[in-house]
């Protein structure tokens, strides 16, 4: 039987609307703040993309770009300037950022409550406690927002994640917990990979390699989730896994482009959202 397709693009565009009807009634524009450090090409492709959806919905976005010899007092500053600015709701630094940059410590400047990517450790514990408030990483969000929305049962079942990265492994498992799986997480030292996958009725595959497993260890009728990103030979978008072969044994699938990526962007605008409401109060 053809499985069920776990459509990000056509979902995200539900939601998309109805964030737009939902600021439209707002009496102020929630604004997302984006900090550019240098140039680095990809990364300007997906700051167009994150303004572009800014502005779709109604969120106003104001990039700051620094140049690539930016100090990391001077990214500090701007990031500490924009904590303070009460017109911003939200801070997204993007990453990568330049090497001689201390990352962790520039995420770590940005204010908890305006932390719509998800970063920081509030954020990361206000997920494992499960907590309504918390600002939830976007991809393991956008992965939650796709299995509900298709109704797909979670509660009870074994959910197998393969990745274990602060923003999608380890986030994802405890969300996948909260909403009551058993989880287990695979890493680059699990021992048996396969064993773990076959057991597998919920399988999230975010590993950041094409071909991590097998796609005939894959229990029949699991739903399966893939994050991986590639750009393939042929110059199109894959996934970890190769969809057809984990096609014919799963009961629901994600495709790659046109699952998680859309969720993900997403569920920034619904971060930023939340971030508005909660520091306007409305
Ligand atoms: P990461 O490199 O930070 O983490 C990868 C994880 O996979 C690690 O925990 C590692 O232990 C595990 N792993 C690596 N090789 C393995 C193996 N052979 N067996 C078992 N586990 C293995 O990556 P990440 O940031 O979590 O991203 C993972 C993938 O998801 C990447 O391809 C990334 O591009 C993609 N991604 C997609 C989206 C999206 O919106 N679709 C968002 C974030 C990341």
């Amino acid at each position: 039987m053809e499985p069920l397709i776990l459509d990000g693009k056509t979902l995200s565009k539900v939601i998309r609307k109805e964030v737009k009807q939902t600021i439209s009634e707002l009496p102020y524009e929630p604004t997302l703040a984006v900090v550019m450090v240098g140039e680095d090409p990809a990364s300007a492709v997906y700051v167009r993309g994150k303004e572009r959806d800014c502005k779709r919905v109604g969120i106003r976005s104001l990039k700051h770009t620094l140049p690539e010899t930016a100090t990391q007092k001077e990214v500090q500053s701007l990031l500490l300037d924009l904590n303070k600015n009460p017109e911003v709701d939200g801070i997204l630094l993007q990453l990568p950022l330049p090497k001689h940059l201390d990352e962790t410590a520039l995420v770590r400047t940005i204010s908890p409550e305006k932390d719509v990517d998800g970063f920081l450790p509030v954020n990361q514990g206000l997920v494992v406690l499960n907590e309504e408030s918390a600002l939830t990483p976007c991809t393991p969000a956008g992965i939650m927002e796709l299995l509900k929305r298709h109704n797909i049962t979670i509660a009870g079942r074994e959910a197998v994640v393969i990745g274990r990265s602060m923003t999608v492994g380890k986030p994802i498992a405890m969300l996948l917990l909260n909403a009551h799986a058993t989880c287990t997480v695979c890493h680059s030292k699990t021992a048996s990979l396969q064993s773990h996958v076959a057991r597998a009725d919920l399988l999230v595959v975010a590993a950041g390699r094409r071909g991590v497993i097998d796609e005939s260890w894959i229990k029949e009728g699991a739903v399966v989730v893939d994050v991986g990103i590639h750009r393939l030979e042929d110059g199109s978008l894959g996934g970890d896994l190769h969809f057809e072969a984990a096609a014919k044994r799963a009961a629901a699938i994600t495709p790659v482009p046109g699952g998680v990526g859309p969720m993900t962007r997403t569920c920034l605008l619904l971060n930023t959202l939340k971030a508005a409401r909660r520091r306007r109060t409305v």
